[in-house]
């Protein structure tokens, strides 16, 4: 029995000293393989979109700060919004930034950083449109979302618990390619603040605002943004924490905001 106790003792032992050190070596490998690998789905302008055919946008800024900071090399891979969470999971990247809403659901998942901006939702509709205005008059429409985002976690929890009886709900890629179709196949598209208006500003026809309920209550509280990592992985998260922190102070992201939005308005990301 007492043989039978110590080997259990020393596979525990083994066992945390293993999680320990896989913790340790995350930032370790990132050093020495000289890569921070971030995955992003390029379609969230200002945030992320492609500029004379490279990602560009406030994540890549702060990712790429970040990879300055560590001395390595930042490169970004273009998947699935609703990969990201099991790709950084499964430690396919090192991190995910995508303008990603830190919520409960994800933390059980990946961890997050400290948050980095702030967004609400917003509806978009024909601009000539009167007849959606508030959350009660998307019933019986057919809606817009990018997969796997908190626009389609919210729509759908509506569709669910009947407030929204006999929606529709379709999903895209980017919420610019669900944008692409409002008219034809969907009647409106909900999303981010910051891409709704940028989208706005790109196409002819298109006019955004709030999502509130007919009663002036905002849909959904305000979300904030966080840089996602593999779950224990504490040593990257504080150097994220700290450069995020220093870029916050000074006006930094405030000022990549404005920059990208200009510039994805310029290419009609
Ligand atoms: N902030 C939203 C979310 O996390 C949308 C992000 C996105 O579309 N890239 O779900």
């Amino acid at each position: 029995m007492k043989k039978v106790l110590s080997l259990v003792l020393a596979v525990l032992m083994l066992a945390t000293l293993l999680v320990g050190c896989g913790a340790k070596s995350g930032l370790d490998a990132i050093k020495s393989s000289g890569k921070l690998t971030v995955y992003t789905e390029a379609g969230f302008a200002p945030y992320e979109f492609y500029y004379n055919n490279e990602i560009v946008g406030v994540d890549m800024e702060i990712m790429k700060a970040v990879a300055a900071k560590l001395g390595v090399e930042m490169t970004v891979t273009d998947v699935a919004f609703d990969t990201i969470v099991s790709g950084v999971q499964a430690g396919k990247a090192n991190c995910g930034a995508a303008g990603m809403t830190i919520n409960d659901e994800r933390k059980e998942s990946v961890d997050f950083s400290i948050p980095y901006s702030s967004t609400e939702q917003y509806l978009i509709v024909p601009a000539a449109d009167e007849t959606m205005k508030t959350v009660e008059d998307l019933k019986g429409k057919n809606i817009g979302v990018q997969e796997g985002t908190t626009s389609d976690f919210l729509i759908s929890d509506l569709i669910a618990d009947k407030t929204l009886d006999g929606t529709g709900l379709t999903v895209y890629k980017s919420p610019a390619a669900a944008a692409a179709v409002i008219g034809t196949k969907v009647d409106a598209v909900v999303t981010d603040k910051l891409t709704a208006e940028i989208i706005v500003s790109n196409n002819t026809g298109l006019k955004t605002f709030a999502l509130v309920k007919a009663d002036g209550t905002v849909a959904q509280e305000v979300e904030e943004y966080g840089i996602c990592v593999a779950k224990g992985n504490e040593d990257l998260l504080a150097v994220i924490n700290e450069v995020i922190e220093g870029l916050l102070k000074d006006g930094t992201i405030e000022k990549w905001v404005t920059e990208f939005s200009a510039k994805a308005t310029e290419v009609g990301a």
